[in-house]
């Protein structure tokens, strides 16, 4: 393609809402075989609410989800936000002072941890008990079972290192997810899903969008680590995220393409930032490729 072809791709992607940061970003999506997704967020909405809970003693909910709040809403966690909300809903107050949390810690990838009420509070995933030694009881893996096998993430909460109850959160999928997977099937392109969430969640919500490659449980730098392996074995990777997480990912991939309405970090480590974060416009940004590319074929 000439200079000029470049620079009117780029304005016509910028027009809608494409910003393409140079003729290279053009140049490389037309060669793009393989699309890594990041999955909340990016094919699912990043808004997750609680949708159920399951306490395990006969403790009350309200003070339950004071020791959970009191401990997230120091997490700028998608999860930590949906708990926060959840408890002031309870609470019927815009901004309730919860109790004051001491020590507080963020386990990336894992959860939470504080002192509240000189007790330790701790909330996340199973490796984050794990790690804490402590026991997870039948009735709480069963639950967790159960929202997994719904899309939904199961979270952990326990209390000087006795699990107290279940929290399952719900974070939908993205209206055009399915449509965005179907379509770039069609295009010869195939869709990968990666997250940090647990297999159980993944594997629901990847069958949800129709996609058949998962990776659930990763790290940060895990995500980055699977562009470079597809890349090894000849893929051509773009990498659609929305996280800090997922930044190493971004700027490993031949085309890094960001969710507008993500983390600046991630937004600055793309190579395409989806102004709109419709995720229809990956396949715009392809497409707006392969056509001023075709010219010199
Ligand atoms: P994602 O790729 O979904 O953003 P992360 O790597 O941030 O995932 O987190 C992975 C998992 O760790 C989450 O699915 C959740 O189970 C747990 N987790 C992380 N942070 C928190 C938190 N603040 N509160 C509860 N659970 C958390
Ligand atoms: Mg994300």
């Amino acid at each position: 393609a000439t200079p000029t072809a470049v620079m009117v791709g780029t304005g016509v992607g910028a027009s809608q809402g494409i910003l393409i940061k140079g003729g290279q970003a053009l140049e490389n999506a037309h060669k793009v075989n393989c699309v890594v997704f990041d999955k909340t967020g990016t094919l699912t909405i990043g808004k997750p609410v609680v949708v159920n809970t399951k306490l395990l003693t006969n403790m009350v909910l309200r003070e339950f989800y004071e020791l959970v709040a009191a401990a997230e809403v120091n997490s700028e966690h998608p999860l930590a936000k949906a708990t926060v909300e959840y408890a002031k809903r309870l609470r019927d107050e815009e901004n309730p002072i919860w109790p004051e949390a001491r020590d507080f810690v963020s386990i990336a990838g894992h959860g939470v941890k504080a002192m509240v009420r000189n007790k330790e509070i701790l909330v996340g995933n199973k490796t984050l008990m794990a790690d804490h030694n402590v026991a997870l009881p039948a009735d709480a893996e069963e639950i967790l079972a159960e929202a997994e096998a719904m899309a939904q993430t199961g979270i952990l909460v326990s209390i000087n290192r006795e699990v107290v109850g279940v929290l399952a959160v719900s974070d939908p999928l993205k209206p055009a997810a399915q449509e965005v997977i179907s379509i770039l099937k069609s295009m010869k392109i195939r869709s990968i899903m990666v997250t940090g969430d647990n297999w159980g969640t993944a594997n629901s919500i990847a069958r949800e969008v129709g996609i058949e490659t998962v990776i659930a449980e990763a790290k940060p730098g895990q995500k980055a680590e699977q562009v470079k392996d597809l890349q090894a074995s000849g893929q051509r990777v773009a990498m659609v995220g929305d996280g800090i997480n997922d930044s190493p990912a971004l700027v490993a991939a031949d085309v890094g393409m960001a969710i507008g309405a993500g983390t600046d970090i991630a937004i600055e480590a793309a190579d395409i930032v989806l102004m709109k974060s419709n995720l229809e416009d990956v396949i715009t940004a392809i497409d707006l490729s392969r056509k001023t590319f075709s010219r010199i074929r």
